[in-house]
């Protein structure tokens, strides 16, 4: 087992949509079963919409520093978006 590498998201499982490893599912990754809103969800939100998830834990990340810090940022820029709806 690689150190870092299981995303502990068990208590999560009921909440927001995850793949088979645990990794969080956002924006288009989301299956559409999975997405209540008409409209499309935005780049690194989750399957309950306004709720956000970046960094290590996301499915697809690239599990390196800048990568979560990056996705961090991008993140913000989505919370206002959603914020303005
Ligand atoms: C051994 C190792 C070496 C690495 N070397 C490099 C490298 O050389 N270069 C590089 O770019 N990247 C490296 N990485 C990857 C890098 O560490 C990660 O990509 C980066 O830390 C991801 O940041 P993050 O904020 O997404 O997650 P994390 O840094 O893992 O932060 C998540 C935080 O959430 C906390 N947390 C977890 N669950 C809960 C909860 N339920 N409630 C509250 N808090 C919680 C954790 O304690 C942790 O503090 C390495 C990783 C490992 C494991």
């Amino acid at each position: 087992m690689l150190v870092g590498a299981e995303p502990h998201t068990e208590w999560l499982c009921d909440v927001v949509e995850l793949d088979e490893r645990g990794f969080i599912l956002t924006g288009r990754d989301i299956p559409q079963s999975a997405w209540p809103e008409s409209r499309a969800p935005l780049p690194f939100e989750t399957s309950v919409p306004g709720v956000f998830a970046a960094g290590d834990v996301r499915y697809g990340s690239v599990k390196r520093v800048a990568g979560a810090v990056g996705e961090g940022s991008v993140t913000v820029g989505s919370v206002h978006r959603y914020l303005q709806v």
